[in-house]
């Protein structure tokens, strides 16, 4: 397996964009080697410049639940191509996509859209601001909600803290109203809202943890969320831009049976295009411009193009129910192989995984929250993540991600995986 293109690309990308990627979960840093670049996907696999191929568990970090280069969704953004590619004006593309995920998902009365996950977040606290007349707001260690400056914010080691900014270039001013609690922590929840009476704008969560690996809610997290949210008038944000439209067509909320009153989607409803949207009550929705006072738009948001490729995958996933089944299925079959491996071998890893998400944590012990998934050995990670490259296994290349399973991972993909993942452990152990 060669990578001479690959590096070559580097070589020329670091030059003129910074660390070589437009993302920086693209670099290789914490594996240290050129990252691979990609030309071309279809299905379960992935084809890099040198024509090397892998089996691919990125997907594009979710959207892509289809598997690759899907024909439909191809075909209906042809389609949407020939008339235009972006008009800045209304389309009736939008009013379905809008009337679908309304007819749909029970907690959401009205929908904007937006082109990423990252505005969706930034779009459904300024309503909740606005609808509440409150400044504060409540995230989680861990979890990730888009690079907007009031959301760079963990605080990490499960210190509950008010905002100390993650990145350089974010003023304290931006993060005074974030505080930060502890993921599958009521109590830390709890305090953060006795403190602040009344000062609480929204709570917002992922509903199961995906960006520091994969971290269940554990029984009655988000119920309590729920209450603790109505006592104190605070609004719940899900932030569905993983969970949504995977664990089942009604995401976490239909998963959980738990309503919050604002959802945020990204990555799956647009299919690989760039689409976000935000939705929820009518009320608080219509505080959102021309109607309301809260101002928010968009250039290209609603692009005709990306709602065709959005659209096609939302119809296809909730009209055949059985790819959820099926990705249940599979997950619950080559997770499960995984983790009886482990622990038939005795190797001091977790595994934590829901449906078509997992992550292979290398740490003893059990993750729960921000803290316990840091405990894990990046190096060992990373020793695993090249083992699995040149076995043609296309993973995250950062211990912190998900594995996404899509419905064009077949037993075979999945079977060959699985002897890759134990001839790691047998040569390193
Ligand atoms: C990816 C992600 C975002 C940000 O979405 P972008 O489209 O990358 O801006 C927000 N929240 C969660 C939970 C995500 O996984």
């Amino acid at each position: 397996m060669t990578a001479e293109k690959s590096q070559k690309l580097f070589e020329r990308a670091v030059k003129c964009i910074p660390g070589g990627v437009n993302s920086p979960v693209r670099a290789y840093g914490a594996i240290g080697v050129a990252p691979r670049f990609m030309e071309r996907a279809d299905g379960s696999r992935i084809y890099d410049a040198d024509g090397n191929s892998y089996i691919d568990f990125i997907d594009s970090w979710g959207p892509c639940i289809l598997g690759h280069n899907d024909a439909r969704i191809r075909e209906a953004v042809t389609r949407a191509c020939s008339q235009g590619l972006s008009f800045g004006c209304a389309t009736e593309i939008e009013v379905e996509m809008a009337e679908f995920i309304c007819e749909h998902i029970p907690s959401i009365e009205m929908v904007r859209m937006v082109n990423s996950g990252t505005e969706a977040v930034m779009s459904a606290l300024r309503a909740a601001r606005g609808f509440t007349g409150k400044n504060k707001v409540i995230k989680f260690a861990g979890c990730y909600h888009g690079h907007s400056d009031a959301m760079l914010v963990s605080a990490g080691s499960g210190v509950m803290a008010s905002g100390v900014p993650d990145s350089a270039g974010v003023t304290p001013g931006c993060v005074q109203d974030t505080m930060t609690a502890v993921y599958n922590d009521l109590d830390s929840v709890k305090q953060l809202l006795e403190e602040n009476p009344g000062q609480v704008a929204a709570v917002i969560v992922e509903p199961v943890g995906a960006n520091m690996g994969v971290v269940l809610p554990k029984d009655g997290f988000l119920e309590g969320l729920r209450s603790l949210c109505d006592r104190h008038q605070a609004l719940l944000i899900f932030d569905e831009v993983i969970t949504g439209f995977r664990l089942g067509f009604t995401g976490a909320q239909g998963y959980y049976q738990v309503a919050p009153d604002l959802t945020t989607y990204g990555k799956i409803i647009g299919a690989g295009m760039p689409v976000g949207a935000y939705g929820g009550r009518r009320d608080i929705m219509e505080q959102v411009a021309p109607v309301g006072p809260v101002y928010q738009a968009g250039t290209l948001s609603g692009n005709p193009i990306a709602m065709a490729a959005g659209l096609a995958q939302l119809r296809i996933l909730y009209s055949q129910p059985e790819i959820y089944e099926r990705l249940q299925e599979i997950g619950d079959w080559f997770f499960g192989e995984m983790k009886s491996f482990l622990e038939e071998n005795q190797i001091p890893c977790q595994l934590n995984h829901i449906q078509s998400l997992g992550c292979l944590f290398f740490t003893d012990n059990l993750v729960e929250d921000y803290a316990s998934a840091k405990k894990s050995d990046t190096a060992q990670y990373a020793a695993y993540f090249k083992h699995m490259l040149k076995s043609g296994v296309h993973l995250a290349p950062a211990q912190f991600e998900a594995m996404f399973l899509s419905a064009a991972h077949t037993q075979e993909d999945l079977t060959s995986v699985l002897e890759a993942v134990k001839s790691f452990f047998k040569e390193n152990s």
